[in-house]
């Protein structure tokens, strides 16, 4: 076992140069004292990108979190204990970053209209069940979102204790408290404007207009009141 890897990822979503050591190493995997590549978790994909060692150089096709300990798997063996340059790729980055933060948002849009919290989300959809969601109330959302983007409102995420939370008068934060172990002391906060409020240990952006417009947000109906919201952003 090692000491837990400082998750450099949670303080600073825009760090993507680092210098690490290796602190275990196994058949085409890693674990370093630091990271800044995002594990695979909370519907955000793994980063990927490279490591090198003077003229060495490792692709770094996955990471994972498990327990405490976050893995890195390469295209080949690593020697432990050497010191490495981490590079993570930025525009693999950028793209999974900017659809988080939509995800968020629109996340708070559509609870705004009284729906109950979503059952489902990932980087291009949301899912609702039972819902009553219609198209027209999408096309509302679609130009809500628009403008909150033009409007270039700051994303803050911040640290708080969960005993400080207010949620006596917004069952939205009563039910993302409720979702979270009772053991985790301290929430990694995330507020999108003031639209969109959760706990998450994802990456985001510093600001709306980075999210980028929304070029489509479409709704599919399921079995039994279930609703999907598929969501496409500018590419750039
Ligand atoms: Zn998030």
């Amino acid at each position: 076992m090692i000491e837990n890897s400082k998750q450099l990822y949670l303080e600073d979503s825009y760090l993507l140069k680092f210098e690490a050591t290796v602190v275990r190493s196994g058949p085409k995997h890693a674990l370093l004292d630091q990271t800044a590549f995002y594990p695979e978790g909370g519907g955000q994909p793994s980063d990927i990108g490279e490591l090198k060692h003077g003229n060495d150089l490792w692709k770094v096709n996955k990471v994972l979190k498990r327990g405490s300990e976050i893995f890195h798997y390469l295209d080949k063996d690593i020697s432990q204990g050497i010191k490495i340059q981490c590079i993570v790729d930025s525009v693999t980055r950028s793209w999974n970053m900017r659809r988080h933060s939509a995800e968020h948002l629109l996340t708070g849009l559509i609870e705004a209209l009284g729906e109950p919290p979503k059952i489902y989300s990932d980087l291009e959809r949301l899912e609702y069940q039972p819902s009553k969601l219609n198209q027209e109330q999408l096309n509302q959302v679609f130009i809500q979102f628009n403008e909150i983007i033009e409007q270039n409102l700051s994303v803050s995420v911040y640290f708080e204790n969960r005993t400080k939370i207010n949620a006596s008068d917004d069952p939205r934060k009563q039910s993302f408290l409720k979702k979270i172990p009772p053991n985790i002391e301290k929430l990694r906060m995330v507020d999108i404007g003031g639209h969109a409020l959760t706990f998450c240990m994802g990456t985001h952006v510093k600001n709306t207009k980075e999210i980028g417009k929304l070029t489509s947000l479409n709704l599919v109906e399921g079995k039994k009141d279930r609703k999907i919201v598929y969501f496409n952003l500018r590419q750039n």
